[in-house]
């Protein structure tokens, strides 16, 4: 008797231990997918601090199952790990694997087997949207223009199913509007950035939220430019000067060292300030806030995608790329407006000093920098030749001057093309009028190559020309 109740014993710890050393499994999807298509990728973390012996996914339709995942790994049942990290899994889920899959609604199932004495099966279902019907972008049949560095319009229609659709060029992507008064068709403005090299080929695409991706090619041609590379000698004095001004406190590049503290400022504190610009590309109407040619201000000193080589002492320390135009200005004059538009920033903006961004409507904006004083507050409509402040030598300036840039979708190009009035009806305005999309144009506008001009009082054999 003693014996039996002994062993009772020893079998209900045994048991009791068996069981305070199995351990739930935790599944979770990484990120959500809520839609699938033919071949969606799906990832699963899986927190089990014994690991798991075996994982296994299908998906569920109307009571047919179909095997989409299945793995498994040696169980080590003395030695088990009470520290396993947190798997993540990946795999696809979709029509390929599950030939029976029809649109609509269904589940994945995903099954894990804890790796320890217990073995327990922990499962989670995920309901999911089923969408087999493949996007498709049509692309427009005009003639695009494109100056290295600047823009273009392509119009297109997207069909099939589809939830997102613009232009890919090279690693950028840009946004489509509703095509006004086409509304089953849309238009896309897209940048060919200054840093991408001459071999790309724009794409219009259209995706579904299972992620299948449609891309077309349209006839396009490529003007490429080379962009000037200049010296740029800075001496302590200047230094001294420009690091001060942007961090006057020496709070935001501190430090012993004025060429230290410079660098940080024109390399980092610029990637970053430049980022906060790109950022403002979702504060847009999607309108035509424009109207006609943007003003041109001033004498150029420097241009849009300079290479300055930065010279200290006799050797090159830094090389940046300006984004923009340096006007000419003198301390206080106005700094006017180059079209209608709304502000969208107006406050500081590290090296760009008392800054200024006006936006013109989907997603094209201009950028106005270095002002000694801000006139106008964010949400202001502002008129073409408006004042907005005036001019100084803000943030990282060596002498009084505006700098002038303009993006599209949150990437700058050179604005050399909005201020020319013939570039505009060609490359924009034609193939936003109706009936116009899918017409070839008969002309061709190569504008960024031109020198700088008014927009007014020119004849237009002059500008053939160029
Ligand atoms: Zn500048």
């Amino acid at each position: 008797m003693k014996f039996l109740l002994a062993a009772g014993l020893i079998v209900i710890v045994a048991v009791a231990a068996i069981f305070a050393l199995g351990e739930q499994t935790g599944l979770r999807m990484a990120p959500a997918v809520q839609t699938i298509g033919a071949a969606t990728p799906v990832t699963v973390e899986i927190a089990n601090p014994h690991g798991v012996r075996r994982v296994s996914a299908r998906l569920e339709q109307n009571g047919a199952q179909y095997p989409v995942y299945q793995e498994t790994a040696p169980a080590h049942r003395l030695f088990w790990s009470r520290h396993q990290p947190v798997r993540r899994i990946t795999f696809e889920a979709g029509k390929n694997k599950a030939p029976g899959l029809k649109e609509g609604k269904a589940q994945l199932v995903v099954e894990a087997v804890s790796n320890d004495l217990r073995a327990a099966t922990n499962t989670a279902a995920f309901d999911l949207n089923v969408i087999l019907t493949l996007p498709r972008a049509v692309p427009d049949e005009a003639q695009h223009y494109i100056n290295q560095g600047g823009m273009e319009l392509v119009t297109f229609t997207p069909s099939g199913s589809w939830s997102e659709a613009g232009v890919k060029v090279g690693k950028y992507t840009f946004r489509s509007f509703p095509l006004p008064g086409r509304p089953d068709q849309r238009f896309s403005m897209f940048a060919y950035p200054w840093d991408l090299a001459a071999d790309i080929t724009p794409l219009v695409y259209a995706r579904n939220q299972a992620g299948t991706e449609a891309t077309a090619h349209f006839w396009f041609k490529l003007f490429p430019k080379k962009f000037r590379v200049r010296d740029f000698p800075v001496d302590e004095a200047l230094l001294d000067k420009l690091v001060n001004s942007v961090d006057p406190t020496g709070t935001l590049a501190p430090g012993p060292d004025t060429l230290a503290r410079f660098l940080k400022i024109n390399g980092e504190m610029r990637r970053k300030n430049n980022q906060q610009l790109a950022d403002l590309r979702l504060k847009t109407e999607e309108k035509i806030l424009w109207n006609g040619p943007f003003i041109h201000y001033g004498k150029e000193e420097s241009m849009f995608a300079d290479v300055r080589n930065y010279i200290y002492k006799g050797k090159a320390v830094d090389q940046q790329v300006h984004l923009g135009f340096d006007l000419s200005d003198v301390q206080n004059a106005p700094v006017n407006a180059a079209n209608d538009g709304r502000v969208v920033w107006a406050s500081d903006l590290g090296i760009y000093g008392n800054c200024v961004v006006l936006d013109h409507g989907y997603a094209l904006q201009s950028i106005y920098g270095h002002l000694n004083r801000i006139d106008v507050k964010v949400g202001d409509m502002v008129k073409k030749g408006g004042p907005m402040g005036v001019a100084g030598s803000t943030g990282l300036a060596g002498g009084v001057h505006v700098h002038f840039s303009m993006q599209v979708d949150g990437v700058q190009v050179n604005p050399r093309e909005w201020w020319d009035e013939h570039w505009i009806k060609d490359r924009i305005l034609s193939k936003l009028e109706p009936g116009s999309a899918g017409k070839p144009s008969a002309t061709r506008a190569e504008s960024a190559a031109s020198p700088p001009r008014r927009a007014t009082g020119r004849s237009r054999s002059s500008r053939r020309q160029r």
